[in-house]
């Protein structure tokens, strides 16, 4: 039982529900967390494995609308985001989780949240690669400093110490990443 499960959900899954799991995405704003998302997710999906992405940007929208990036806003959103995750793992769901968590206590709360389904991911590429990148044009704005508290620029990211997988995105295409993932979901009998 995790700190994520109630006495309830422990008589669902005896009844029997299958555990998915929690895919963490943890790196840097353009490390590639929404891109290994969404290709992970129409991989299994086409493989018939029920998934579910949980995008940081788009739950700002909604569960976690009118948060800001004070460290108490950003971890709100991360453990709403883990609460989530880890209900649709407990019932079968693979969930995929993408958001830059810059901060290794909170992960650490959501691990013990969602217990062994927690499969903690960092997406890894340098800050120069994500800055070259700037997808968004979000670092241009944080250098220019019309953003405050910026991940990488000014405020920090707490690399994992120990996740259980790395994706270096800068040395790897997307389907390369994509196939690290899913052979940590075939160790767990996920894979589709
Ligand atoms: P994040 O969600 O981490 O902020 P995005 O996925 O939005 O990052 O953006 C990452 C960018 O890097 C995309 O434009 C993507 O096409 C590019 N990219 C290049 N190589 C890779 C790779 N191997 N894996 C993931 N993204 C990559």
């Amino acid at each position: 039982m995790t700190e994520g499960d109630t006495q309830h959900t422990q008589q669902q899954r005896s009844n029997g529900a299958r555990d998915g799991a929690v895919v963490w995405l943890t790196g840097l704003s353009g490390a590639g967390k929404s891109t290994l998302a969404r290709a992970l997710e129409a991989h299994l999906r086409s493989a018939g494995q029920r998934v579910e992405v949980l995008d940081g940007d788009e739950v700002r929208l909604h569960l976690s609308k009118g948060l800001g990036f004070s460290r108490e806003d950003r971890d709100t959103n991360v453990l709403r985001i883990a609460y989530v995750a880890n209900l649709l793992a407990r019932n079968g769901v693979v969930a995929i989780t993408a958001a830059i968590s810059p901060y290794r206590e909170t992960r650490a709360k959501c691990r013990a949240l969602c217990g062994a389904r927690f499969i903690e991911v960092h997406v890894s590429a340098p800050l120069e690669t994500c800055e070259a990148r700037d997808v968004k044009g979000l670092y241009k704005r944080a250098r220019a400093g019309e953003i405050a508290q910026f991940t990488g620029v000014s405020d920090p990211y707490e690399q994992p110490e120990r996740p259980e997988l790395v994706i270096p995105t800068h040395e790897l295409t997307v389907d390369a990443g994509v196939a690290l993932l899913v052979e940590q979901l075939r160790a767990r009998g996920l894979s589709g």
